[in-house]
C-alpha cells in the first residue's frame, strides 16, 4: 500500500501513482500496439466501461520513467511529468495484468514510446477514473469511434448483456467516421456513444441532433484534437 510520507496514512487512490512494468508487447498492425503491464496493481479494478487511466511517459529517447516521491498532497515532481490518457482495455485480477492499446499515430510522447516499447520498460499510472453515463441494461446501442476509441468501445461490448442489439461503427480517420455516421440510420430508442477527434466529434454531434437523435441518448467524447498535445480527458463536445 502507498502511504503519504508525511502522515503515514494511505494515499487516496485518486492521487496515487502505480509503478508498472511492461510484460508483453504485441504489434497488432503498424497503427496499433497492445501492451500488457504488471506491477502495483493489487487493488486495481475497472468499475465501468470507458474508464481511463493517466499514464506518465518518458521523454523521447528513454524507455522508462522514474517514480516520483509521494508527498502529503500526492506525487511530487521536480519537472512537470508527461501525462496522457488511455483506456484500461482489460484487467485480469488473477494474473494482475492490465492491458492498454495504443494508437501509433506518429508524433507525441505516448505514441513514440508505444512504437518502441519493450518488455521491462517501466511507467507510472494513476486511476482508473471516469464513469459510463448510460444504463448497461438498455437494449439498443450505436457505438462509434476512430482508432483511439476502439479500446473504449471494446470495454462497452464486453459489458453489454447478450440481449443487447449493438451496431458498431469504427473508422481509421475522422472523415471515414463522419461519412459512416451520416449514412447510418439511428433508431430513436438507441443509446449512442461516440468518441474520436474533437472537432470531428462536434460535427457528428451537431448532425445527429439535427437528425432527431435525443441529447439524452447521445454521449460524445473528444479523445484527441488535431494540433493539440495532451487534449483534456473531459471534452464532451457539447459546446
Ligand atoms: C478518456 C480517453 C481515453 C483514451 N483512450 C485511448 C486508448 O485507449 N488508446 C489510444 O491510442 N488513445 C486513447 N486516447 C487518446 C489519447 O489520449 C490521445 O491520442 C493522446 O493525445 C496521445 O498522446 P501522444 O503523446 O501520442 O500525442 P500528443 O502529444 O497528445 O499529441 C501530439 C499530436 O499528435 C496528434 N494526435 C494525437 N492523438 C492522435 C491520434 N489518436 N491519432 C492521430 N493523431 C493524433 C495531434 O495532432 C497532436 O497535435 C484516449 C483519450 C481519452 C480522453
Amino acid at each position: 500500500m502507498n502511504t503519504d510520507s508525511a502522515s503515514g496514512s494511505p494515499t487516496p487512490a485518486k492521487r496515487r501513482l502505480r509503478a508498472v512494468e511492461v510484460v508483453a508487447v504485441d504489434h497488432q498492425n503498424e497503427r496499433l500496439v497492445t501492451i500488457d503491464f504488471a506491477g502495483d496493481l493489487d487493488d486495481f479494478a475497472i468499475a465501468s466501461p470507458t474508464q481511463h487511466v493517466k499514464i506518465l511517459f518518458p521523454e523521447a529517447a528513454a524507455h522508462s520513467v522514474e517514480m516520483p516521491d509521494m508527498g502529503p498532497n500526492g506525487p511530487e515532481f521536480s519537472t512537470a511529468p508527461t501525462i496522457r490518457t488511455y483506456t484500461p482495455r482489460r484487467f485480469d485480477a488473477a494474473s494482475g495484468v492490465l492491458q492498454v492499446q495504443f494508437v501509433v499515430h506518429g508524433e507525441g510522447p505516448a505514441s513514440i514510446w508505444a512504437a518502441r516499447a519493450q518488455v521491462g520498460d517501466r511507467l507510472a499510472l494513476g486511476g482508473p477514473g471516469g464513469r459510463f453515463p448510460f444504463d448497461l441494461k438498455h437494449q439498443k446501442w450505436v457505438l462509434a469511434g476512430d482508432e483511439s476509441a476502439q479500446p473504449a468501445i471494446g470495454t462497452v461490448l464486453d459489458a453489454l448483456p447478450d440481449y443487447a442489439e449493438t451496431r458498431v461503427i469504427s473508422a481509421t480517420t475522422s472523415t471515414e467516421l463522419e461519412s459512416a455516421l451520416r449514412d447510418t440510420s439511428i433508431a430513436p430508442d438507441a443509446n449512442v456513444w461516440i468518441a474520436g477527434e474533437a472537432s470531428s466529434v462536434r460535427r457528428i454531434r451537431a448532425d445527429l441532433l439535427t437528425r432527431g437523435v435525443l441529447a439524452s441518448r447521445l454521449v460524445t467524447r473528444g479523445y484527441w484534437r488535431v494540433g493539440t498535445a495532451n487534449h483534456p480527458d473531459h471534452d464532451y463536445g457539447e459546446d
